[in-house]
């Protein structure tokens, strides 16, 4: 019996938090994707490769684990659920990596529990493979994110909308999958104790140094304004901004119709159940706004002095979009070279946005080329490019090193939409070369090692949606 240096906290929280139960096993668990960085850095390599399929698939419960389904709630498109929780995923437990840092290892696609509602508890292994994927692209590019440690097939069939689907469990590893859904149902069932133990929870294991819910909220917002940044800076759609998908930690999570821009455009929507574009690109800014005051209700519940907790948390709440900008303003300058940016980059930074939008030119490759010339080229009115880029070239004539901060601001390679459903398509078919390929190139995105994955998609191999799991 695989025993591992499990030690749980959030199973020693009360009842009410979440309910025990095992993951459900499958017909026949196969190891298709193990993270051996990962493996090594949360003591997870003591498995031994022959137990990895049935460990990480859920039919063997290592000794040590507490496995159990959290209790959420959250907004979803704007509208209040009062009951989520973990439908399809059994959190093992947690293990403190030999960088001392507090891990959740969770699996996802692991049968029915008490939350699932009319879900059948399980994923197919597309979402699986592109979760994977995309999660530890994010992680390379900088990016605070869950990662994947394994992806498992199971032998059985999934049925969705397409037909029969092989199905699939990924190991997720995160900060904590605490969410701003847990405070949400707390706070709306008006259980306060338990709001109050979660809320010292969080703080204890995220923001230590906060000194209660209005500082913790304040350090969320900071970790969310930063976040919301960076995925822009990236070209970066989560797809399903709800406030059961944003993380305390800051980390990003729950990847499920997200996508990478190729051509841009502001307004991009990939996700095919956002229909009314609550979660496009350029509206990633404002909903983590609107998520944070959603936090923001939640905390203030616990608070004896309402009137002046909610002065408290209006006026953080009222701050965060500056910060945002802020934090907008110095990944993008970095983008175009410059490295301490000031209000008066905006107009530079925003003038080249305007002409990539209007030409449709790709994100990731044109802002990859400024340095090296290439960048005129992706444009179709050229004179406009020439015009901004004289501006720009007096600009960035005072900075020591232009050229190092873009490549170290612009990756080379970003997991394509394209890219990632053939991908998908290969492992459907048994093929997982195309998995590797990827997930090597992207462990090192700012560097160019594979350049035919740099090549946007053709017309023919736009994938324009992106499908829920
Ligand atoms: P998500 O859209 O993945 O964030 O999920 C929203 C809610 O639906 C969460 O409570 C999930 O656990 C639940 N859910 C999603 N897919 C399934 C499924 N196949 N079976 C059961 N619950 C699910
Ligand atoms: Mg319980
Ligand atoms: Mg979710």
């Amino acid at each position: 019996m695989t025993t591992l240096a499990f030690d749980n906290s959030y199973a020693a929280l009360p009842d009410a938090f979440h309910t025990r139960l095992d993951p459900t096993p499958v017909k026949a668990p196969r190891l298709l994707a193990f993270n051996d960085d990962l493996a090594r850095l949360t003591g997870l390599d003591s498995v031994p490769p022959e137990e990895r399929a049935a460990v990480f698939g859920g039919n063997r419960v290592p000794e040590g684990a507490a496995p159990l389904a959290q209790l959420y709630a959250g907004h979803q498109f704007g509208n209040y659920n009062p009951q989520l929780g973990d439908g399809r995923a059994i959190l093992l437990g947690e293990v403190v990596g030999s960088d001392g840092i507090r891990r959740d290892i969770q699996l996802k696609g692991s049968g029915p529990t008490p939350y699932s509602r009319m879900g059948d508890g399980r994923a197919w292994l597309g979402p699986v493979l592109r979760e994977y994927v995309v999660s530890e692209a994010m992680h390379a590019l900088g990016i605070p994110t869950t990662r994947a440690l394994a992806a498992v097939a199971t032998g059985e069939d999934i049925w969705r909308e397409q037909g029969a689907l092989p199905g699939a469990v990924l190991t997720r590893v995160a900060r904590s999958h605490l969410r701003v859904g847990t405070f949400q149902v707390f706070a709306h069932r008006g259980e306060i104790d338990a709001l109050k133990t979660l809320t010292e929870y969080a703080i204890r294991r995220h923001y230590p140094e906060a000194t209660g819910p209005m500082d913790l909220l304040r350090a969320v917002c900071a970790a969310q304004a930063g976040l919301v940044a960076q995925w822009m800076s990236v070209g970066f759609i989560h797809g399903v901004m709800n406030t059961d998908n944003a993380a305390i930690s800051g980390e990003t999570i729950d990847y499920g119709p997200c996508a990478f821009m190729d051509a841009f455009h502001a307004g991009r929507v990939f996700s095919s159940i956002d229909q009314q574009g609550r979660y496009a690109y350029a509206n990633q800014p404002n909903i983590a706004v609107w998520n944070m005051a959603q936090l923001a209700t939640a905390l203030l519940q616990q608070l004896d002095d309402k009137e002046a907790a909610v002065e408290e948390a209006t006026e953080v709440i009222h701050a965060m979009p500056k910060q945002i900008e802020h934090a907008w303003r110095s990944r993008f300058a970095a983008k175009i070279g410059i490295s301490a940016p000031t209000e008066a980059d905006m107009p530079l930074i925003e003038g080249l946005l305007a002409l990539m939008q209007k030409d449709g030119a790709d994100f990731t490759n044109t802002f990859r080329a400024l340095g090296d010339e290439g960048a005129r080229d992706h444009f179709v009115d050229r004179d406009a490019f020439d015009a901004w880029a004289e501006g720009w070239r007096a600009r960035i004539a005072a900075e020591p090193d232009p050229q190092k901060v873009m490549n170290a601001a612009n990756p080379a390679v970003i997991p394509r939409n394209h890219r990632i459903e053939q991908m998908i398509q290969a492992a459907v078919a048994g093929d997982m070369t195309p998995f590797e390929r990827l997930t090597k190139a992207l462990s090192t995105p700012f560097r160019s090692t594979d350049p035919a994955l740099a090549r946007p998609p053709t017309e023919d191999e736009i994938v324009p949606a992106t499908f829920c799991g």
